[in-house]
């Protein structure tokens, strides 16, 4: 009977090895998978940007050569560098506050600040690519001051309002309302897209989560609502998603409330 037991436990402890090893080159091979991944779309978002800049700044330049060069193709040319320019300026921000967050190695500088203020940073950065659009805001919290890190703010909103404008049609509005409840201050971010499925809304949080992995026409990494999560957590607050009764995404970044030492107003 012993001697039975002990070869079944051989042979289960064979079958236990057999299935670790098919674990551990699971692992590698999703591993493998995720690197290559992240290499392809960080090379095209760094390249597509560069390719354009240096694409508009060469025809400027042939434009001046030949002396057939107009204020229009100054203007317009110098505006999609400049546009190309922030994509990548955003992108290399995202990238580097994952790095840091990730080895624990970020410092947060928070004070009291007027909500409009990282808004309308955000909104003169994106004013160029909002073309054709309104960006209504309802700002519901006049002269109030909320405990937030303002460069964090400005990172976490530029990723949210980036997003509504890349998913979203064309000439579609977005809207954003500042407002409090239940001791929390919230930005809500509505966009007229086509939302979220329903089993991707906690999953868009992941790292180098996608739903549009074969669109190579959206630029992105899958990172800007990872980096946002973490931003908005590590300051005290949350981000959600839903999708809008009326349609399109809605996010909400909420910040707790706190009170003012020095004045007792919040
Ligand atoms: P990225 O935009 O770089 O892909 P994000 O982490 O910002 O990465 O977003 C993750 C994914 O969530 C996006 O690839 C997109 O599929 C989806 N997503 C984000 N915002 C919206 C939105 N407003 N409407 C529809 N889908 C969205």
């Amino acid at each position: 009977l012993l001697s039975a037991l002990a070869d079944q436990i051989a042979t289960t402890l064979e079958r236990i090895e057999l299935t670790r090893d098919m674990t551990e080159s699971r692992f590698r091979e999703e591993r493998e998978k995720l690197r290559s991944l992240l290499l392809s779309s960080v090379s095209h978002d760094l390249k597509t940007p560069l390719a354009s800049i240096i694409g508009s700044m060469s025809v400027l330049r042939s434009l001046k050569a030949s002396g057939r060069v107009t204020e229009e193709h100054v203007d317009t040319l110098t505006e999609t560098a400049l546009d190309e320019a922030q994509r990548l300026d955003s992108f290399i921000t995202n990238i580097l506050s994952m790095t840091k967050i990730e080895s624990g190695d970020i410092e947060f500088d928070t004070a009291f600040h007027d909500p409009m203020e990282p808004l309308g940073r955000v909104l003169k950065t994106l004013k160029p690519k909002l073309k054709e659009r309104s960006l209504n805001i309802e700002n519901t919290v006049q002269g109030m001051e909320i405990m937030m890190d303002a460069m964090m703010t400005v990172q976490v909103l530029q990723n949210i309002i980036d997003n509504a404008i890349k998913y979203s049609p064309d000439g579609t509005d977005i809207d954003v309302l500042l407002e409090c409840t239940d001791d929390y201050f919230h930005y809500k971010i509505r966009d007229r897209g086509p939302g979220i499925p329903e089993h991707m809304l906690e999953r868009v949080f992941d790292k180098y989560e996608r739903l549009n992995k074969s669109d190579s026409q959206i630029a992105g990494t899958g990172l800007g609502l990872a980096i946002t999560k973490a931003v908005m957590s590590a300051q005290g607050g949350t981000v959600a998603v839903s999708n809008h009764a009326e349609g399109g995404a809605q996010f909400i970044l909420s910040y707790p409330i706190v009170e003012s030492k020095e004045t007792g107003v919040v």
